[in-house]
């Protein structure tokens, strides 16, 4: 393929998308499939040959296609958002195009200084505090990740890192290898499975913290950290949640950040859905007390209209983990990394490659403006309020969850296998797709509100397939 041809392919590329996306309500948005499906449909071999562009593109549609779950359909209502935009798309393909790989500033320094500075913007659309920003003479900054999940590891490995250092001074007859097994790490009991993942990774143990109203509190915390004390532990690491996965619950870091600072417990927030909603005034009191934490994280790749991959991460001083992981091999020096006027993302992360990221931020930033994406979080908002008053209305079901953002966990007041049978026929209707979640000893279904084309009339709709299947599910003969 040459420039001309390049050229020509990607207007068409931009008008399947454009086509896509335009008439995604089209297509089933959860396939029916069974695993295996892809193998006989394409050759068991590269091809020898080129072959042409058009039967890519006809393979698309036979090929991958049928095997897609369409995220973006507004019928899609599992998990939780995930960003999409065309200013977003658009930033991404110029993201490849440059192809560069930002791990040092000298390896493209408009990839590490816009970074900086985007991460920046949002610290501010969010009101952090100053310490996180990475303004002259800050001790603070922020970096993009992947994924909510790395940015648990990295900073669980930083405080790993500090605490064995501080033990190794306390306890000096202590071997490494001893205080590593006396460091223990807390979360919630409702925090995302990646929480206990970093610990696995991170060789530590780690205690789920028992929730009230699905949120923990102070004295919850407290109680663990005096038996582990008394046990011979070492607390080195909370990572708190906001806007847990399950019900989109908050834990009361404003009660739980001072008893951490106390305790020389690193506390890490975990935002990943919750923390795009922050740049709205009405939902920043949830974010009161990330003054105490260490380290902030959320997704905007889940709800701030930005393409997948983009977790940004914040920290209270970076050298906590810039210098954990420290090596420094001659092919990667520079001349300016020691000037102290900018920074080396392949010391915030575990890769040492880093895609051009922050070009979707600054594009969706600027197209959008802060009142745009404050306007689509409160459009969200709103949908999951009027979905929360269809199921209030009907007095077959109950709402389990308080409904602060995007998330409704509502169920039949009925047995767990009897809202196991609905989320079956919902599922095997293939005309909306939700996810269940267990909550305490309920099994729940959630309805979250996830993509930029949902409109009232689509939830009006999910509404009426729910409850026309809830009356087959009454009339059938088991029941
Ligand atoms: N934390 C929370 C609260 C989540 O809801 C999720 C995913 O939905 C994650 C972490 C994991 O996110 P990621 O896939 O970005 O690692």
């Amino acid at each position: 393929m040459d420039a001309a041809e390049f050229r020509r392919r990607g207007r068409e590329m931009i008008d399947y998308m454009a086509n896509y996306l335009e008439n995604i309500e089209q297509r089933v948005v959860y396939p029916d499939l069974e695993p295996g499906y892809l193998r006989p449909l394409i050759p068991s071999e590269a091809p020898l040959e080129p072959e042409a562009y058009d039967d890519i593109m006809k393979d698309v549609e036979r090929v991958i296609m049928p095997g897609v779950v369409h995220w973006n359909s507004p019928y899609f209502y599992a998990y939780f958002a995930v960003g999409s935009s065309y200013p977003s798309m658009l930033a991404d393909m110029l993201c490849g195009a440059l192809g560069c790989v930002g791990f040092t500033w000298a390896a493209s320094p408009a990839c590490t200084e816009l970074e900086t500075v985007m991460l920046d913007w949002l610290g501010k659309m969010l009101h952090l505090p100053e310490c996180f920003l990475a303004g002259a003479g800050s001790h603070g900054g922020g970096v993009i990740q992947g994924t909510a999940s790395e940015s648990t590891l990295v900073t669980l490995l930083a405080a790993r890192s500090k605490a064995i250092q501080q033990a190794k001074i306390s306890y000096p007859e202590k071997s490494e290898g001893e205080i590593l097994s006396k460091l223990m790490s807390y979360t919630s009991e409702q925090a995302h499975s990646s929480v206990e993942r970093a610990a696995l990774l991170g060789g530590v143990k780690v205690r789920k913290v028992p929730t009230d109203n699905y949120a923990v509190r102070k004295d919850m915390l407290k109680k663990m950290l005096v038996e582990d004390k008394a046990a011979g532990f070492i607390p080195f690491y909370f990572c708190a949640t906001l806007g847990t996965t399950s019900s989109c619950a908050f834990d009361k870091i404003a009660e739980l950040g001072p008893i951490c600072n106390e305790e020389n417990i690193w506390m890490h927030i975990d935002a990943a859905y919750a923390g795009s909603a922050f740049i709205c005034p009405e939902f920043r009191p949830l974010l009161n007390g990330v003054e105490f934490a260490d380290s902030f994280n959320f997704s905007p790749h889940k709800w701030l209209l930005i393409n997948f991959d983009c977790s940004t991460l914040w920290l209270k001083k970076r050298t906590d983990l810039t210098e954990a992981f420290n090596v420094d091999p001659l092919y990667l020096k520079h001349e300016n990394q020691d000037s102290g006027l900018t920074t080396d993302y392949r010391h915030w992360q575990i890769p040492l490659g880093r895609r051009f990221r922050s070009l979707k931020m600054w594009f969706v930033f600027r197209m959008y403006g802060v009142q745009g994406l404050q306007a689509h979080i409160r459009k969200q908002v709103m949908l999951a309020k009027e979905f929360e008053s269809l199921v209030r209305a009907d007095k077959r079901f109950e709402i389990c969850a308080e409904v602060i953002m995007g998330l409704v966990c509502f169920r039949l007041k009925d047995s767990n296998e009897l809202n196991q049978k609905l989320l079956k026929k919902i599922t095997e209707s293939r005309v909306i797709h939700l996810v269940p979640c267990q909550l305490y000893d309920k099994f729940v279904l959630r309805f979250a509100i996830c993509a930029r084309a949902t409109e009232s009339h689509h939830i009006q709709s999910a509404w009426r397939r729910i409850t026309q299947l809830t009356v087959e599910l009454f009339q059938e003969p088991s029941q």
